[in-house]
């Protein structure tokens, strides 16, 4: 007896532990037997479903076509389904027949596997090629017409094809840049992947100053005031290269979206268990609806402007994921008219005192 009661306690754990939805339904499609995740999964409102005919309680149309589907065949049925609830959710389906001793077909058992998370990936991964393929045939069809207006004559005309190889030398860079870019945001991601960024204990500040060093003939260039605040003496885990190229990254685009004549400030300062690295401009600012989405692969506000001003849609990817892998993240705080504030916060390291 005590044998049974546990054999029948394991399948019940064996069945509440399981991340598919199991269903067990009787020939009218009755509810036999459920496990907590297809609870949570289809019928997250209803108090107890046993005994309720599926139909009744759920209203997912390709979840009735799998079943019916799967309860109208001798053998096991693999497929399918998907429905909305807050977003499209995904899954792989398998229907399997029940017979009783007797041979007569009883019941269907459904599992349902959750692909959201996987369906997602796969979206964003194709997205993303077709992405860059897009970005790399603007430059690439730039440079063959002016390779063929120079084959067509143009060459023999000194004024003009100095234009025409002006004009291909300035889409090569941008090619250039975008490859570059790419091959980071590669790189990133297989660190990020590997959990193995090498951080080691650093000043930030001194990071930052490199940082903004590099971005002085650019702000000169275009009549930006630098303002900076570098005091602080505070240490992170850091890898040096990667933060300086973020940093980079976050003036280089001040700079870039920050009308001639403007200012762009950048400073240090500790924030509680936090060190935030600051650049604020007083450019146009960022309208709230795109600070959830700016972080995005080539998600640009204005792509004119981005490429007229040698940007690749790439740079605040890649800063996000310098942020991701010194366990930190960033922050915009930003109005239309008001400039823009984009922080890179980094947990401090504690220090022994
Ligand atoms: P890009 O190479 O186009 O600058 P980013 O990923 O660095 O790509 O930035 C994405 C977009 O965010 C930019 O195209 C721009 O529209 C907007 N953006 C970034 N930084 C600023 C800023 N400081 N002020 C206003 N807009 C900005």
């Amino acid at each position: 007896m005590l044998d049974v009661i546990a054999e029948k306690q394991g399948l019940e754990l064996l069945l509440s532990s399981m991340e598919e939805a199991v269903l067990l339904l009787d020939m009218e499609g009755r509810v036999l037997r459920s496990n907590a995740t297809a609870v949570a999964t289809l019928f997250p409102d209803e108090a107890e479903i046993t005994g309720k005919v599926l139909r009744e309680i759920v209203n997912h149309a390709s979840l009735h076509t799998f079943v019916r589907r799967a309860s109208d065949s001798v053998t096991s049925t693999d497929g399918e389904t998907s429905f909305q609830d807050g977003g499209d959710r995904h899954f792989l389906a398998r229907g399997t027949p029940i017979f009783s001793d007797g041979g007569q077909r009883v019941a269907t058992l459904i599992v349902l596997h959750e692909v959201t998370r996987l369906r997602q990936l796969e979206r964003v991964r194709t997205d993303f090629v077709a992405n860059v393929s897009h970005e790399l045939k603007t430059p690439i069809t730039t440079i063959r017409g002016a390779v063929e207006t120079l084959q067509d004559g143009a060459l023999e005309d000194p004024a003009h094809a100095r234009e025409f190889l002006n004009m291909i030398g300035r889409q090569a860079t941008r090619l250039q840049a975008i490859v570059e870019d790419l091959l980071d945001l590669t790189r990133l991601e297989n660190i990020d992947a590997q959990g193995a960024a090498e951080l080691s204990s650093a000043v930030p500040a001194v990071i930052v100053e490199g940082a903004v060093n590099q971005c002085c003939p650019a702000a000169k260039k275009r009549d930006i005031r630098l303002e900076l605040d570098l005091n602080s003496s505070e240490r992170a885990l850091c890898n040096p290269l990667l933060l300086e190229q973020a940093m980079v990254n976050l003036v280089v685009n001040a700079i870039r979206y920050t009308e001639a004549g403007g200012m762009v400030k950048v400073t240090v300062e500790v924030r509680g268990q936090l060190l935030a690295l600051a650049v604020k401009d007083t450019g146009p600012g960022i309208a709230p609806e795109h600070h959830d989405r700016i972080f995005e692969r080539f998600y640009r506000i204005d792509k004119g402007r981005s490429r007229a001003a040698g940007g690749t849609g790439l740079g605040l990817a890649i800063v996000k994921h310098v942020a991701q892998l010194h366990r930190g993240r960033v922050r915009l705080y930003s109005e239309v008219g008001k400039g823009s504030e984009f922080v890179l916060l980094l947990p401090r390291q504690a220090t022994r005192d």
